[in-house]
């Protein structure tokens, strides 16, 4: 659980930068071959056909080594612009969840055990999500139904923000995920990974933005656009860490 998206992303652009490098290695090798060998072939009295061939040979082989040569020199930028990017200091479990007294029996062996313990880091203040500093419902991983009496976990906090005001990023990141159909009782949503690692899902919004799209902190992702299963306009914002744990969005700001 330690394993963050950071280090995944990573791998993933090493590679498709390896590829893009390659593909373009690849593509001025055998331009490059093809020229000089046919240029050769030519000044050597050549007929077309021994020009052709000749060229066309050395075309694969400057292909191949360009290749090689482009998608190393690719992996290896695309490598360091990422590792630049995921600069953010990435928070913990530890660090986030002592604050509230509230690590799990799994958390707390795991500290014991010196993991975590040794990974206690500063997190960066995030900015404020909505236009309106006022929180309307509390994060509540234990919440019951009042009618059905069954647990209904409430995994993020909602925030005041009326229809067609803007809800911002808490912190640099990343678009990861746009939905706009409007269905299911979190309605329409924009999910941002953030350059520490953690993860923000903003609902009841419609999107501003692409996946892909790079955001600056405090930068608007979406607008309040009420879709959803609501009583009330209001951005329902969670927050989850290594991937897949939701930690209490407030634990940030405090
Ligand atoms: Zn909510």
């Amino acid at each position: 659980m330690v394993a963050g998206g950071a280090f995944f992303g990573n791998a993933a652009t090493t590679v498709a930068g390896f590829w893009s490098g390659a593909a373009v290695g690849a593509a001025s090798g055998f331009a490059g071959g093809f020229t000089g060998a046919a240029l050769n072939t030519l000044a050597n009295g050549g007929n077309i056909g021994d020009v052709l061939t000749a060229g066309f040979r050395a075309g694969v082989q400057g292909a191949f080594i360009g290749g090689a040569v482009g998608g190393i020199a690719g992996g290896i930028k695309a490598s360091k612009n990422n590792a630049d990017f995921w600069s953010g200091k990435k928070p913990t479990v530890q660090n986030i969840k002592a604050k509230a007294g509230a690590l799990s029996p799994m958390e707390t062996d795991l500290s014991a055990g010196g993991e975590l313990v040794e990974r206690v880091e500063t997190v960066e203040k995030p900015a404020w999500p909505t236009k309106h500093r006022k929180v309307t419902s509390d994060y509540n991983p234990n919440r019951v139904h009042p009618v059905s009496g069954k647990p209904r976990p409430h995994t993020g906090t909602d925030f005041r923000s009326y229809k067609g005001d803007p809800n911002y990023s808490l912190y640099k990141g990343r678009v990861t995920k746009v939905y706009t159909g409007g269905s299911g009782s979190g309605g329409n949503y924009i999910k941002i990974e953030f350059n520490n690692g953690l993860e923000g899902s903003y609902f009841h919004t419609r999107p501003s933005l692409s996946v892909g799209d790079l955001v600056s902190r405090g930068q608007i992702v979406g607008v309040s656009d009420g879709s959803g299963i609501i009583t009330a306009p209001h951005l329902h914002l969670s927050i989850k860490i290594d991937c897949n744990d939701y930690i209490n969005p407030m634990d940030l700001f405090n």
